[in-house]
């Protein structure tokens, strides 16, 4: 057995561990890091990255058959599956060298390509060799959750660790789970060629603010994804090419390929954390605000916290602990500032506070303020002017930002900021955008805040009136 003593020994090499790693052996610490399976984790390999990717290739898609409104004959927009599996392919290969072991070991990290557990509080087995750290980070993310549906055993199905491997385009592709994923793979494939039905147990896109994920899920319908409510999946059966899910109330639903996106769970199975005495809860391993497990030298981030599962979160969490472990300093982890978007067309993005969040906060200190699309200039033009963001704000500072519509996930960014720093209403309406540009829909809002008070009220017309008369 080889045995290695290190500052900080992370566990997986995804968002989260690679974050921790690039920071601490950047300030000086000794690094070791574990990686059982391919460097990058789940966004690069089988997450955002291919995704977004898949995404981008439905969008070449359909917009060569919406050309027309611009003026440019409509084209057939038929996709090749198998090519847009290329283009996937070269998009994760375009961004992997920057997860990659050579690049890590070039900081000075040590890479073991091995999956670890522990064998005591603070040691950590990984093949023939021991680690023993001074701290050590749980950051092994999380893989597709599958329920145990009656028949799915004996039927083929597809999770995000295989679809991006399909070749064969899915004629009709069946997707049990309409959250996120579900929802951005449906756009993808039908846009692609595919027929496609998603089969939800409750509502779809659920964790989002049900006016927004409307115009969302009537856009999908629009371009032809059935989308199934209130439909739990109670049993599958069929064969390769012909398979069909019977839901609880009785519906039958055919389809020729399936997708399980339900869900998430933690990878922990193999850490042996009772050998560390570290805690698990029903989502993940259980952390307190400064993202400390039961046992102090050990904290865990990212989706293998359970808590909001996003890379930008694992990122986030790595900046939190690198304070703690390597400066001693006090660190939490909070969620309030924590966007997330969601990559369909039109997108859909959250910040702080929903509408119905912030009424049971806020009671009547809340303002809800909106602004559509459709007076834009610039959405105008694009002829994307589907949708509209609503800010809620309470005694003159935004406590969160709801948006649908055309690059939400960009608009986002300014209230994540505002949202971050405690900035008022008045900062952000004092900010001059570029015209024409989607991002003058923030400003508007802003404005849409501050109008009332300007042009509604009988004190600032006073006030005019007399500035008029007697000013000379
Ligand atoms: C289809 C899909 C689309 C997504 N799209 C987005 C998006 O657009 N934006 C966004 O922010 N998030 C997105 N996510 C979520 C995002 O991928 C995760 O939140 C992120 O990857 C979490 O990072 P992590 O470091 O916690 O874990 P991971 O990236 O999963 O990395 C964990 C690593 O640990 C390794 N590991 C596990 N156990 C061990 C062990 N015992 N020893 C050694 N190594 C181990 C694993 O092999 C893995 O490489 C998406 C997820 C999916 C599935």
């Amino acid at each position: 057995m080889n045995r290695i003593k290190t500052d900080i020994l992370i566990i997986g090499a995804g968002s989260g561990g690679l974050s921790v790693a690039a920071g601490a052996v950047q300030m000086g610490a000794d690094v070791v890091l574990l990686e059982g399976h391919k460097m990058g984790g789940d966004c690069l390999n089988y997450g955002c990255v291919p995704s977004k990717a898949l995404i981008a290739s439905g969008k070449a898609a359909y917009a060569q058959r919406h050309a027309e409104q611009y003026g440019v004959a409509n084209a057939r927009g038929t996709a090749d599956y198998a090519a847009a599996k290329d283009h996937v392919a070269d998009v994760i290969a375009q961004i992997e060298p920057v997860d990659s072991q050579e690049r890590f070991e070039g900081l000075g990290v040590k890479v073991i390509r091995e999956f670890g557990h522990f064998i005591s509080s603070n040691e950590v087995q990984a093949g023939d060799t021991v680690i023993t750290a001074r701290r050590i980070v749980i950051a092994t993310g999380s893989s597709p959750l599958v329920p145990p549906i009656s028949g799915l055993e004996n039927v083929p199905y597809e999770t995000n660790e295989t679809l991006f491997d399909l070749r064969e385009p899915p004629e009709h592709l069946l997707i049990i789970g309409g959250g996120p994923i579900g929802m951005e793979m449906a756009q993808a494939h039908v846009r692609l060629g595919s027929k496609v039905t998603v089969i939800e147990g409750a509502k779809a896109l659920g964790k989002d603010d049900p006016e927004l994920a409307a115009v969302v899920l009537n856009s999908l319908r629009d371009e032809g994804v059935v989308i199934e409510e209130d439909a739990k999946a109670a049993e599958i059966r069929g064969k390769p090419g012909a398979i069909e899910v019977v839901t609880n109330d009785g519906r039958q639903i055919k389809g020729t390929h399936l997708l399980m996106a339900v869900g998430r769970k933690t990878n922990t199975e193999k850490l042996n954390l009772d050998a560390a005495g570290i805690k698990t809860t029903k989502t993940g391993v259980k952390v307190d605000a400064s993202l400390r497990t039961a046992n102090r030298k050990v904290y865990a981030i990212g989706d293998a916290a359970g808590g909001l599962q996003f890379t930008h979160v694992a990122g986030y969490h790595a900046g939190v602990i690198i304070r703690s472990m390597l400066f001693a300093l006090p660190s939490k982890a909070k969620t309030a500032h924590i966007p997330w978007a969601t990559y369909t067309d039109p997108e859909l993005a959250q910040v702080g506070m929903t509408e119905a969040e912030a009424k049971k906060a806020h009671g009547s200190n809340l303002e809800v303020v909106r602004f559509h699309y459709d007076h834009n200039d610039r959405a105008i033009a694009e002829r994307k002017t589907k949708g509209f963001i609503k800010v809620m704000v309470a005694k003159g500072r935004p406590v969160g930002a709801s948006i649908v519509g055309y690059q939400a996930g960009e608009l986002i960014n300014l209230w994540a900021l505002a949202l971050a720093n405690g900035m008022k209403m008045s900062q952000i309406a004092a900010m001059v955008a570029p015209y024409p540009t989607i991002g003058e829909i923030n400003k508007r809002a802003a404005g849409a805040y501050f109008s009332p008070r300007l042009f509604d009220s009988p004190m600032v017309k006073r006030i005019v009136g007399l500035v008029q008369r007697l000013v000379p």
